[in-house]
């Protein structure tokens, strides 16, 4: 397969990443749903958009000239400390953050999953954008307590008041970026969370759009059910995947315009 995870991660520092967040999760849950944030949650890409907090809204060229492919977390680190220097501050990136629109009908599937009976959905967000972006979103969405686990780059200030921002993990998917394959996290943590609960999810659903979203669902099974938005990267390669090696993908796939069509398709999987 594609992804493998040994050549063992830095394990300790993601098990503290874990720690952080735990609350104890019920292990009564029947379906895990997986939910990407850039494009899929909000309708923008917030490492994009944290630039409308600089001076004049731009980068300078010799900036964006240091980009490296696949070196985009290293890319991004150096837009925050460049951000940091032009005096940028917390609170200026935070109101960036909250003003990000949600995706149509984003809203309406959140309080779907929250009206839900309790052991109805575990909700796990998996995001190469980073903590900070998120959580100032989330918050303000009032939409914090809806995940379970937030898996994404930690990003905190530091004491000059820059935002600071760590590779997620390492892995050797050579399909993915650097700091980030997310079939290695969602592999680990629906193996993790089976154990612990001592018996498989009924379903797993993923909600996404990006090239980096294909990558986990590519591990789905035929019972799970993979939500690409509708003409966006993910949904793409799952297509082009169909046409050149027919049977490689297996989950059952439902492209979105609006997230009122994952709703409706989620109505009628929590009925069987
Ligand atoms: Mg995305
Ligand atoms: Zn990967």
């Amino acid at each position: 397969h594609l992804c493998f995870s040994e050549g063992e991660p830095p394990r300790s520092r993601r098990t503290e990443i874990m720690a952080s967040q735990s609350t104890h999760i019920p292990s009564d849950k029947r379906f895990l749903i997986f939910f990407d944030f850039d494009e899929t949650i909000v309708d923008e890409t917030s490492d994009d958009m944290v630039v409308q907090a600089a001076p004049g809204q731009h980068l300078p060229g010799w900036l964006k000239d240091t980009y490296q492919p696949g070196r985009y977390n290293e890319y991004m680190q150096r837009v925050l400390a460049y951000l940091a220097e032009q005096g940028v501050t917390e609170s200026d990136m935070r109101n960036v953050m909250e003003k990000l629109p949600a995706t149509p009908g984003m809203i309406t599937l959140f309080q779907f999953l929250r009206t839900r009976p309790q052991w109805d959905f575990e909700v796990v967000l998996l995001s190469d954008a980073n903590t900070f972006f998120i959580e100032s979103w989330l918050r303000r969405a009032g939409a914090r307590q809806l995940f379970h686990r937030i898996f994404t780059n930690p990003a905190t200030f530091n004491k000059d008041g820059r935002l600071v921002m760590k590779p997620f993990h390492s892995h050797d998917c050579p399909r993915c970026p650097d700091n980030m394959c997310k079939q290695v996290v969602v592999r680990d943590y629906v193996a993790r969370r089976t154990q612990e609960r001592g018996r498989p999810y009924q379903r797993l659903f993923y909600v996404g759009d990006g090239a980096n979203d294909f990558c986990p669902a590519l591990s789905f099974g035929p019972r799970d059910v993979v939500f690409p938005r509708r003409d966006f990267p993910m949904h793409r390669l799952i297509t082009e995947t169909h046409e050149a090696m027919p049977g490689e993908f297996k989950a059952v796939t439902v492209p979105w315009v609006s997230a009122e069509d994952v709703v409706q398709r989620l109505r009628k999987l929590v009925t069987e």
